[in-house]
């Protein structure tokens, strides 16, 4: 999933839950209300009762006291003093047994002539109360009720008055004031507020002092002058309850026997700080909710992500491989037709090279046959002439002489077979495989080719070359070949050279090496040839004597026998050559094979 529809996604499912807020404080807030309600109608039902059940208890009493004969007795005698006095101690004592604010008694006129307070500074006796409700209603025979601030005590009470009968006819009202103060104080110091309105809608008990006889609705003419006149508040125009409506959840019960409505006011601060609370561990549960949502998407994305990477890596790896193996393949294709293509190059090399010393040698051969056929006629006519003489000392019988001609005969067809077989040994086809090969009789034999040039040059040969025989890491006959190159080609300086043409042959081991040198007393290397003389049809002869392939042959002979081949002038003038070769340890001297031409 990219980074944009990610966050597309939770702002999306950010935009659902604060959607869910909603209606779920809606939700909150109904319960909330629901169980406020709940709680509230409660306490109202046992306020309501409790006012109810305290109104009717004091209502009964009136009747019941006006039947009593102290009370009969001051009405029909209001002169009497004794008559009003036990009146008025009767009327003391019921008040303290009722626990009511004041019992009085009015004669007919509404002024009091006897009560329980006939004794306080504040005394209600002497004083006419006919303006109240309470003392009009009792005369007109029916139970008087009224709330209001006493005019004289200036303290609130419930009043409740009946009529009082004797023989049927009424004599006088007889009142109890009740206190209803404590009925405020029950509240108690609760967040919520009660009011107690009349059924003018006028603050008649309230837990909050201030909003007392405060009016809870503007009062019409009638309700004024109402007011006015039976003047049940401290003032007659009651000041508006300040209250504002949108802070409070107002819970109302009416008490049917006065016509008042009870309320209580709950502060609907408290119901948004339960409502705030409760919304407060919703938001955070949907957060939580949220964040382990979103952890579990980037779990599950890291964990997509790497079986994506993995999958990744492992095509790219059987990718590699495939195309390594492919690679592999072509090489090895490649390889095998390098190797084949190799083999045979080398093997025609092998053969050129092969036939290019075979050339050579028969180039040595062409150059030295006239020497090889002097150095064969040689003895040839001489074993002739000997022969021709033998025959004659047989004719003369001269035995001896005869014998001694057989003899030389028989001597220079060794020689002669000695030069065949230098001749064998230079020409036959080597092998390829490196020998085990003696240094001085393949000098010899190279020398013996050559002795009869030699000799005609008048070339004075010295050898420095131990007794001991230096065996070589060679092939008996490509060995031959090259001494046989090396010496003809100092043969072919001397020629140019005036007289005293002298020729060395000195060996030396070092560094691992047996180092033949070869001297001669010539003209030398021309510049030309010290750098290219190894070069194939390098020559600086004329085409009769040379074909430049002598330096060629043995440079390429000597290095497949692993040795090496070097030219240079002498200081004191002359061809200077060195033919290095590998020696062999002569403690496994084997002996060269003979192998035929
Ligand atoms: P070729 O003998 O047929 O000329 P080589 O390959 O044997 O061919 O020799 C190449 C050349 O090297 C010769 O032509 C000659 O100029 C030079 N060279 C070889 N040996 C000697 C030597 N001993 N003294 C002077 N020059 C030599």
């Amino acid at each position: 999933m990219s980074l944009l529809l990610r966050w597309r996604f939770f702002v999306f499912l950010a935009g659902i839950m604060l959607a869910l807020l909603w209606p779920l404080h809606a939700l909150v807030q109904g319960y909330y209300l629901d169980s406020l309600s709940r709680k509230n109608a409660q306490t109202l039902d046992l306020f309501v009762a409790n006012l109810s059940g305290t109104l009717k208890q004091y209502e009964v009493l009136p009747p019941i006291l006006g039947r009593l004969p102290e009370v009969q007795n001051a009405l029909l005698n209001p002169q009497q003093a004794d008559a009003r006095e036990a009146a008025n101690h009767l009327l003391n004592r019921i008040q303290q047994q009722t626990r009511a604010d004041v019992v009085y008694l009015l004669d007919t006129s509404g002024s009091a002539i006897a009560a329980s307070n006939w004794q306080h500074a504040r005394s209600f006796v002497g004083h006419n109360f006919a303006f109240r409700p309470y003392f009009t209603e009792a005369l007109a025979q029916r139970t008087g009720t009224f709330f209001g601030l006493g005019n004289i005590s200036d303290k609130r009470g419930y009043y409740v008055g009946n009529a009082v009968y004797v023989d049927e006819v009424v004599v006088g009202v007889l009142v109890v004031k009740v206190d209803l103060d404590f009925t405020e104080s029950l509240w108690g110091a609760a967040p919520e507020r009660l009011i107690v309105t009349d059924n003018r809608g006028v603050v008649i008990l309230a837990s909050e002092a201030d909003w007392r006889f405060r009016a809870s609705r503007p009062l019409n003419a009638t309700e004024l002058a109402q007011v006015a006149q039976i003047r049940p508040y401290a003032s007659t125009e009651p000041q508006a309850l300040a209250l504002q409506e949108n802070q409070w959840l107002r819970f109302e019960q009416t008490l049917a026997q006065t016509g008042w409505t009870v309320s209580v006011l709950v502060p609907r601060q408290a119901l948004a700080v339960q409502v705030r609370t409760a919304m407060a561990v919703a938001t955070a549960s949907m957060l939580a909710l949220l964040l382990v949502l979103g952890l579990l998407m980037q779990r599950r994305r890291h964990y997509l992500e790497r079986i994506a990477l993995a999958a990744d890596a492992r095509r790219e790896l059987e990718q590699r491989v495939e195309q390594r193996t492919l690679d592999l393949q072509n090489l090895n294709q490649r390889l095998r037709e390098e190797v084949l293509e190799r083999e045979n190059t080398r093997q025609a090399l092998l053969r050129t090279q092969d036939e290019l010393v075979q050339a050579g040698k028969l180039s040595a051969l062409g150059v030295m046959s006239a020497s090889i056929s002097h150095e064969l006629n040689q003895p040839l006519a001489a074993i002739r002439s000997y022969a021709d003489n033998a025959k004659i000392f047989l004719q003369q019988q001269r035995w001896p002489e005869a014998g001694n001609n057989l003899e030389l005969i028989t001597a220079l067809t060794d020689r002669m077979a000695s030069i065949i077989k230098h001749l064998r040994a230079f020409a036959r086809r080597d092998p390829q495989a490196s020998e085990h090969v003696a240094l001085q009789p393949a000098i010899e034999d190279a020398l013996a080719l050559l002795a009869n040039r030699g000799h005609e040059l008048g070339v004075d040969i010295s050898r420095d070359i131990p007794d001991a025989t230096l065996w070589v890491e060679a092939g008996e006959t490509r060995l031959r070949q090259v001494l046989g190159n090396l010496l003809a080609n100092a043969l072919d300086a001397l020629a140019e050279q005036a007289q005293p043409r002298r020729l060395e042959l000195i060996t030396r081991q070092h560094d691992g090496w047996v180092c033949l040198l070869i001297r001669d007393n010539g003209q030398g290397f021309s510049e030309d040839a010290l750098l290219q003389a190894r070069e194939p049809f390098f020559t600086t002869k004329t085409s009769a004597r040379g074909l430049g392939l002598g330096l060629a042959i043995c440079d390429s002979v000597i290095r497949s026998l692993g040795g090496r081949l070097e030219f240079a002038n002498c200081a004191q003038g002359g061809a200077c050559v060195e033919l290095y070769l590998k020696p062999i340890d002569s403690s496994v001297n084997l002996q060269a094979r003979e192998d035929g031409v």
